[in-house]
């Protein structure tokens, strides 16, 4: 579904992607492990079109995404859900959510169907809807940012470090969420510095270390790998 190949990112002469290649195969949930500053988000960014790659191609379905504006990638189904959140905190819930459905602005009967889903995924924001989205609580206005970015109807919705911030219960709400998700149908690449957690639930996962890609494995391998439990698990 998704393939980098051989992809760099530079800021200035900085490099901060070195020869990047994976794979997202439609219906897998693939985490993206690293320590701060490995990576992982210039590579959401390179992904979804907010970096422009210095070397490399990304093709997504078979179409090329580098060089395509971000709002034409969101457009072909590649979603992001970027670290911080990013809402608009004075509009109110739903006008946050409704923001994600620029992209099918003409297809209000669709909005309204999509609207009714992530209000079922999210029960709580129906509760919520009309009230300013910066009055909610860290973990409601995280579900906010995943709804908004779910109601761009994604096939591929990609989550950086959703767990950021958010107190052990409700990262473990969260993550039971983005699975869900997945199983509904959606494939996830999702970027965590919370691995233990984010392993749990993945198909596959990778490992990035300063810009660079160094390890590969399914759920079961990278949770049995002493190198990954030793840096990212801690046990
Ligand atoms: P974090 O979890 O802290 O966001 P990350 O793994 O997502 O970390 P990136 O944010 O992609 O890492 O950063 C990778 C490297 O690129 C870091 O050394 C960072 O300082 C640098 N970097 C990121 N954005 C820029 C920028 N706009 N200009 C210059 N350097 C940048």
């Amino acid at each position: 579904m998704l393939q980098l190949r051989n992809v760099d990112v530079c800021y200035g002469s900085f490099k901060a992607l070195t020869n990047v290649s994976m794979s997202v195969d439609s219906g897998e949930l693939v985490v993206l492990l690293g320590a701060n500053g490995a990576g992982k988000s210039s590579l959401f960014n390179a992904i979804s079109g907010l970096n422009k790659p210095a070397a490399g191609e990304i093709e997504f379905e078979g179409k090329r995404l580098d060089g395509l504006k971000p709002s034409a990638i969101v457009s072909s189904g590649v979603v992001q859900c970027a670290e911080g959140r990013k809402l608009f905190p004075m509009m109110s819930v739903q006008q946050n959510l409704m923001m994600g459905a620029y992209v099918h602005r003409r297809d209000k009967a669709g909005n309204r169907q999509r609207l009714e889903e992530v209000l079922e995924l999210y029960p709580i924001l129906r509760e919520k809807a009309d009230q300013p989205a910066g009055s909610l609580s860290g973990g409601q206005q995280q579900m906010v940012a995943i709804g908004r970015a779910l109601m761009s109807r994604p096939r591929l919705l990609m989550l950086d470090e959703p767990s950021l911030g958010l107190a052990p219960l409700i990262v473990r709400q969260m993550f039971e969420t983005i699975q869900k998700i997945n199983r509904l149908g959606t494939t996830v690449l999702l970027a965590e510095q919370n691995a233990f957690a984010a392993l749990k639930i993945a198909t596959r996962a990778y490992v990035m270390e300063n810009g660079q890609l160094v390890m590969e494995g399914d759920r079961d391998t990278m949770l049995g790998n002493e190198e990954v439990r030793k840096a990212y698990i801690g046990a």
